[in-house]
């Protein structure tokens, strides 16, 4: 079910779960500011989650609500997990679903990380 993104964080999200380490998840990279896990769903070679240690619903919420350090933190993480993960070269895509019409469904903000092979265009037709 795709959820509103306007709504208030819920703690109890799936993601603030394995951010607490209450549920296990296939860690590939973590700082300070960032945990990036491996998708339970692949949809590609390389389906990796990058996730902001700070209570964010959406990248919205981010964007208007983080800090400067959190901001640069976790754009930071994202590049440096395709660059750990050796993407550059061949290129990667990165897509963050907000709310209903791009149907999120974990509140938490995440930005998945594609790779692995060609990934075609951009949106199904
Ligand atoms: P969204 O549609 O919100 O952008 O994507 C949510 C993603 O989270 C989906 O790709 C889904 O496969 C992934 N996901 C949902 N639950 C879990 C989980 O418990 N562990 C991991 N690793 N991925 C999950």
């Amino acid at each position: 079910m795709p959820i509103d993104a306007t709504l208030p964080y819920d703690d109890q999200n799936i993601f603030a779960k394995i951010l607490r380490g209450e549920i296990p998840n296939n860690t590939v990279y973590e700082d300070e500011w960032a945990l990036a896990f491996r998708d339970i769903n692949p949809q590609a070679p390389v389906h990796v989650l990058v996730i902001p240690r700070g209570a964010y619903v959406s990248w919205d919420d981010f964007s208007a609500n983080g800090s400067d350090s959190e901001i640069a933190g976790f754009v930071r993480a994202v590049g440096k997990v395709a660059r750990d993960l050796d993407l550059v070269e061949s290129g990667y895509r990165l897509l963050a679903n907000i709310g209903i019409d791009s149907h999120q469904e974990v509140p938490h903000l995440h930005v998945h990380l594609f790779g692995g092979k060609p990934l075609g265009p951009m949106l199904a037709r």
